[in-house]
């Protein structure tokens, strides 16, 4: 079975998680971090051309401690899109605030922009844009919005390291970005995550947050929790910064293959495949088609389910949305998402990370064209 996503583990990560064994230097509570923190996060801040980066250990960690450190709480709201990985919604929630959905576009399924000014109100503190399968939102517009109404943006990075709005790392253009390097991630440490900002003020207070609200030590100052990443996994990380130029290339190279070879079939059948602009590029975290015949309305589970017999591990992201959940569902929130629903249903996503070769590219277009031939 070729997974939709693997970790890429090399003799190098291994070498420097035993490294860390052997001085026996598992984890540090000081205010900067261990060793391979520093590292980890220096790199980090390298790569993305920004001020600051503190890491945590995971990216539900990084989003909670980015509205913790604005002073985000009960009785404010904070917009977002339903179209996610719950982890945004729930950070909020943790938060003491209230999450309001708000609709996806169904070009890229990033947060749509009239629906966003119809659900601003008098209590909107933030609004979370999640740059969904590694395609950013419209940035440009989301912080003119953020400045005619004065709020703060906290971008969702998590699946979107690497990936560019004119030329600039997603990540970098709001207040805070908040990255994850879970196992299924771009770039992996097992657990963990990061948040990244070019306000000093905000870095300081992100240090205290993830460390239980202390400066110094024992000397608690506001609320704050252990989200320190530990040193094994910032030396996974740490390592794995070294190849991620490697890792988006390989990424790339066979989504453009993928899209290159789709290209005969896709108004034949009425596929949507994920495109670049001039202005947004992808680090195609997830290769994400949408199946738009409307004579058949369950035709993309049906491929799902066969591209998962012949071993690819095609998926779904996300269904049900997170306003369908039952946990949110109780909530009696402003739900018309008509295209948050509507993508749930049609979307499907391959796997294009490095472990995936042309062959099994050409192998799955195979698969697809003879699954849609023999239904349609
Ligand atoms: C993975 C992910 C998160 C959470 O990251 P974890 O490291 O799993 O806590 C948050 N938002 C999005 C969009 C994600 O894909």
């Amino acid at each position: 079975m070729i997974p939709i996503n693997r970790p890429w583990i090399d003799n190098e990560e291994k070498q420097e998680v035993i490294k860390v064994l052997d001085e026996n230097a598992l984890t540090s509570a000081s205010r900067n971090g261990g060793k391979r923190v520093q590292e980890f996060e220096s790199s980090l801040r390298t790569f993305l051309n920004v001020k600051h980066a503190i890491s945590v250990n995971s990216g539900t960690a990084a989003l909670h401690a980015a509205l913790l450190a604005l002073d985000i709480k009960t009785g404010d709201e904070v917009l977002l899109p339903s179209f996610t990985f719950v982890a945004t919604a729930n950070s909020v929630i943790a938060s003491g605030a209230k999450p309001v959905f708000v609709d996806i576009n169904t070009k890229d399924y990033t947060i749509d922009l009239h629906d966003l000014k119809r659900k601003i109100s008098k209590k909107s503190k933030a609004i979370i844009p999640v740059h969904l399968y590694g395609h950013p939102s419209d940035l440009c517009e989301l912080n003119e919005i953020a400045n005619q109404y004065s709020f703060y943006i906290i971008e969702d990075a998590c699946q979107s390291l690497g990936s560019l709005y004119k030329n600039k790392q997603t990540g970098t253009f709001g207040t805070m970005g908040c990255f994850s390097m879970y196992a299924s991630k771009v770039l992996t440490a097992g657990e963990g995550g990061a948040i990244v900002t070019n306000d000093d003020k905000l870095a300081d207070t992100l240090k205290m947050i993830r460390n239980h609200g202390m400066v110094e030590g024992y000397d608690t100052q506001m609320l704050g929790l252990n989200y320190r990443l530990p040193e094994l996994s910032a030396a996974i990380a740490k390592i794995q910064m070294k190849k991620l130029k490697t890792i988006l290339n390989l990424r790339r190279q066979n989504s453009l293959l993928l899209s290159n070879l789709l290209e005969t079939i896709i108004s034949k059948y009425n596929i949507k495949i994920p495109e670049e602009d001039q202005i947004k590029k992808f680090n195609w975290y997830l290769y994400t088609l949408a199946f738009n015949n409307p004579n058949n309305i369950t035709l993309r589970d049906y491929i799902k389910k066969k591209l998962i017999e012949n071993g690819i591990g095609a998926a779904v992201y996300y269904d049900p949305p997170v306003h369908k959940t039952p946990f949110y569902q109780k909530f009696s929130m402003n739900n018309d998402l008509q295209n948050t629903n509507w993508s749930s249903k049609h979307v499907l996503s391959l796997p294009v990370h490095p472990g995936v070769t042309e062959m099994d590219i050409q192998n799955m277009v195979n698969i697809l064209k003879r699954e849609l031939q023999n239904i349609l």
